[in-house]
């Protein structure tokens, strides 16, 4: 089993340090899953948070090897970067998957709790569903295995499936899991789908399982068409906003002192963890503890940083406690990061609507890596890769 993840920074660039002599031999080992001999890097509940960033990833490996060699992990840092693009060209993948879900979670179908369960008889499924309950980590191929046996062989509802995946990942993500569901399913790039084979599983868990009586075909799911794409929201030329100005910091950038905010400086922050939401979307208390420990942790660095007194609170009424913050602080200008879409895009709806209540303007800051890599991510990957390489290769 993976060991622990720790919720803060300094775990993070001790776990980038401690992955970076395996990741030369990456692109020949990245496919077998090896609980206990790690064959990647391990970052994904760090990235996620940006706790560490895809671009201080990148510019280690590119330190620690040269191009061809850092090469294959570096586009896989791109695919989180791709599938986080993706989503913001067409959110209406996340509202229909939330849609059926909600439809979903009240008339489950038989099969479900035996799957999550790891009782289903399946080789190989039944650990792994163990091991993300009891770890909040897969390997990645276990990931692909795991999603076409339930879409496949089992015959679950594939959001039934995500929503398993984001109530126990440590790294659960809202692209990159509701995106790689949809492409096993063959949503994604209509009509090609990932089908789970027991040879390719034998020789990708080392011989440890070899399930029978898996699904031989992968039909595509099929669906309506999604509504035409949106445009990336970026951020606008920025005017200096009015003072004095607050931060509001959330799970999905961690490292808001290394972005510039503009100015003036805040001269306070903000940090609020959302029971109503954590309680709905059913994180697990392993997910929960990893992401109030990461919020306390990010929120402490940003408000050292700038040397501004720091609120960190919990609750079910987040908009209310910010408009009651700006106000004590005597603010007129809130800025955050602006969420990803996701569970924090309507937790920043509200607040944004809670702070224009009492008077206060909410001013959204994007970092770099995501206005200049967003509006190449309308695609599909290869081409994103193109682009992206000309931007993020680093030296
Ligand atoms: C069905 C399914 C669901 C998934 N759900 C999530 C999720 O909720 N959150 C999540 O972060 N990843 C998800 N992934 C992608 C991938 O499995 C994990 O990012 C990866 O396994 C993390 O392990 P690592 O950090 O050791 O990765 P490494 O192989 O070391 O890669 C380094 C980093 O690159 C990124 N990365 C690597 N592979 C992928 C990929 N295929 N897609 C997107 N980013 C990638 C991750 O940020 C990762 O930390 C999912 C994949 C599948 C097939």
């Amino acid at each position: 089993m993976p060991a622990a993840f720790l919720p803060t920074r300094s775990a993070g660039l001790e776990q980038l340090r401690a992955a970076l002599p395996r990741l030369g031999d990456y692109a020949r080992d990245r496919g077998f899953d090896r609980p206990d001999v790690p064959t990647t890097s391990r970052l994904s509940p760090y990235l996620q948070r940006r706790l560490v960033t895809e671009e201080e990833v990148v510019a280690a490996i590119g330190v620690a090897l040269p191009w061809p060699r850092a090469e294959k992990f570096v586009q896989e840092v791109a695919w989180r970067t791709y599938w986080k693009g993706s989503l913001e060209h067409q959110p209406a993948a996340w509202l229909r998957y939330r849609d059926a879900l909600a439809a979903l979670r009240l008339a489950p179908p038989a099969g479900y709790a035996e799957a999550m369960a790891g009782q289903t008889g399946i080789e190989g499924f039944d650990e792994w569903a163990r091991q993300l309950v009891e770890t909040g980590w897969l390997h990645n191929h276990a990931r692909m295995w795991f999603a076409s046996i339930w879409i496949f062989t089992l015959r679950l509802p594939w959001e039934l499936g995500a929503d398993f995946f984001l109530r126990h990942l440590l790294d659960g993500d809202a692209a990159s899991n509701t995106l790689s569901w949809r492409w096993v399913a063959g949503l994604h790039t209509p009509g090609k789908t990932y089908l789970a084979r027991a040879a390719n599983i034998a020789l990708h868990t080392d011989g440890r399982f070899s399930p029978r009586g898996l699904a031989t075909e992968a039909v595509a799911l099929t669906e309506p068409p999604l509504p035409r794409a949106a445009t990336p929201w970026i951020e606008p030329p920025r005017a200096p906003a009015s003072g004095p100005v607050g931060l509001w910091i959330h799970p999905g950038d961690l490292c808001a002192e290394q972005v510039s905010l503009g100015e003036p400086a805040p001269t306070a922050v903000f940090a609020a963890w959302p029971e109503s939401l954590a309680g709905a979307e059913g994180w697990s208390e392993a997910v929960t503890a990893f992401g109030q420990g990461a919020l306390a942790d990010g929120a402490g660095r940003a408000a050292e940083a700038l040397g501004a007194p720091l609120e960190v609170t919990r609750g079910s009424d987040l908009g209310t406690a910010a408009g009651i913050w700006a106000q004590t602080r005597g603010l007129r200008t809130v800025v955050a990061l602006r969420p990803a879409t996701g569970p924090w895009t309507e937790v920043g709806r509200t607040i944004e609507r809670a702070l224009a209540g009492v008077g206060v303007t909410l001013a959204w800051r994007q970092r770099a890596w995501d206005t200049r890599l967003y509006p190449h991510a309308s695609r599909g990957f290869f081409p994103f890769w193109t682009a992206a390489k000309a931007v993020i290769q680093p030296g």
